[in-house]
């Protein structure tokens, strides 16, 4: 079985589409929260990810879009983009996105946005935080995003402080330990490369690919500056920042 790895989507079609035709050949889409918030399709994205057989976990912005979380929480150029997310959305999306679960295990996999110890806000960039996380992970491998920063957490590495900083095409063989993957950003990548990142999972071999795809970033910064969202939201996708 080969799973498309998704995360931080983030309402950029154009990134979404391109992805979908580069992984080519994949059995299910596995998606990792935050399909919306900042980027100009949220509606699209959501179609989109529901046409395709997928699972998929809520992320902190998803949440913040269907009035689940307090907005003075997050900056004010997110509130903004929330805002308009919130008028963007139909009933019956805002309903999709209330009913995602936060947490999916599939054994020996565990979906989440954030981390096994908080699922939609934890952010692990850090050693310190994988390893506390690993005491709370019921299976070998688990899938997050968040921080939208391409990065593998082996449990034996994490323990001498290395974490991993997978390149595009390279292929990673699990199994040594226990493992958080993170595949990157599709909307909005925070790792200095501005192409949509993402992830190909092989449970038979037990293998993953990281990979990147370009996309027509100028295209999803012309839809932004048509519905008026917020200008540094619109630059920061072409630094990858
Ligand atoms: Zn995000």
């Amino acid at each position: 079985m080969r799973a498309l790895i998704i995360s931080d989507i983030h309402a950029n079609l154009v990134a979404m589409e391109a992805v979908l035709a580069a992984a080519r050949t994949y059995d299910v889409v596995w998606c990792l929260g935050d399909l919306v918030g900042y980027g100009p399709r949220p509606r699209e994205c959501i179609a989109l990810l529901r046409s395709l057989p997928h699972l998929c976990v809520v992320g902190n912005h998803d949440y913040a879009a269907i009035g689940r979380l307090k907005l003075d929480e997050f900056n004010p150029v997110a509130q903004e983009a929330f805002n308009w997310t919130a008028r963007a959305l139909t009933a019956g999306e805002v309903a999709f996105l209330d009913a995602l679960p936060n947490r999916i295990i599939d054994d020996p996999v565990t979906l989440v946005h954030g981390s096994p110890r908080q699922p939609v806000w934890e952010y692990i960039y850090e050693p310190e935080t994988a390893l506390a996380n690993f005491e709370l992970l019921d299976t070998a491998v688990c899938f997050l995003g968040h921080t939208h920063v391409c990065s593998l957490f082996i449990e034996a590495e994490v323990a001498r402080g290395r974490v991993q900083y997978p390149r595009p095409g390279e292929c990673y063989t699990l199994g040594y330990g226990r493992a958080l993957v993170n595949p990157g950003s599709v909307g909005q990548p925070r790792d200095g490369d501005p192409r949509a990142a993402f992830a190909v999972y092989d449970s038979e071999a037990g293998t993953v690919d990281f990979c990147r795809v370009e996309y027509d970033i100028a295209s999803t910064q012309q839809q932004m500056a048509e519905e008026r969202l917020p200008p540094a939201l619109i630059r920061r996708l072409a630094t990858g920042y």
